[in-house]
């Protein structure tokens, strides 16, 4: 099957409210430009320096989402131009897409991304950090950076039970953040959970917004 009758195929299955991001990262350009010619325009890269030449070669309408773990001193490399950073795991990165949104006079949008997974080698907050941050009021601190909402990753197991609990705390989570310390704000509306084996239960704990490559694009060279 070719990318764009996967892609076709994908989003028959996604209810309204449900945004696809088409995870590209060890895919090529020409590959990528497949998929944009589809209709798709929202991408997910995990590199900084892959990220870049791609940035480069393909059109600029292309909305970029960074999923990756990133490193503090490579933020001003894509504060130019990225549109969400998914993987936001620390305060000091938090400040540092501030700082840098701020010197290209922009605004980044940012999800925080919460560990819900058994692993522990997965990234992101804690419920606990997460419930020390959030009262700090630090969404008004911070000019240049919008929380949009929250990124979280099941772990890896063929265990659907225990991969639908994972999801469902994140988006019970999700509920109480949004009404706790976000209520009155528009912006604080994104759930994004979901990869191509786990997407379906994903939407149906509430992800508005899944994360897919494999299914798209095959399997990737690493
Ligand atoms: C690679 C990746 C995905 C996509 O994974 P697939 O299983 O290929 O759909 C989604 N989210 C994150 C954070 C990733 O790193």
């Amino acid at each position: 099957m070719s990318i764009s009758s996967r892609l076709n195929q994908l989003k028959t299955e996604l209810p309204e409210q449900v945004r696809l991001v088409a995870v590209s990262k060890f895919h090529e350009a020409t590959v990528i430009r497949e998929a944009y010619d589809a209709g798709q325009r929202l991408f997910g890269e995990s590199r900084v320096q892959e990220l870049l030449p791609k940035y480069e070669q393909l059109p600029q309408d292309i909305e970029w989402h960074f999923i990756g773990h990133l490193q503090l001193n490579k933020v001003k490399q894509i504060a130019p131009f990225i549109d969400t950073v998914q993987s936001v795991d620390s305060v000091k990165l938090l400040e540092e897409l501030n700082r840098q949104a701020g010197k290209f006079n922009r605004k980044i949008k940012v999800l925080l991304q919460v560990h819900i997974a058994r692993e522990e080698h997965k990234f992101g907050f804690s419920f606990d950090e997460m419930a020390d941050l959030l009262p700090s009021g630090i969404q008004e601190q911070l000019t240049h950076v919008t929380i949009t909402g929250l990124m979280g990753m099941a772990t890896f197991t063929d265990d659907k039970e225990q991969i639908r609990e994972e999801f469902a705390s994140l988006s019970a989570f999700f509920s109480k953040v949004k009404k706790q310390y976000f209520a009155g704000n528009t912006h604080f509306n994104e759930l994004s959970m979901g990869m191509s084996d786990d997407y379906p239960i994903a939407i149906e704990e509430g992800s508005t917004m899944i994360r897919v490559g494999t299914k798209i694009f095959g399997p990737r060279n690493y």
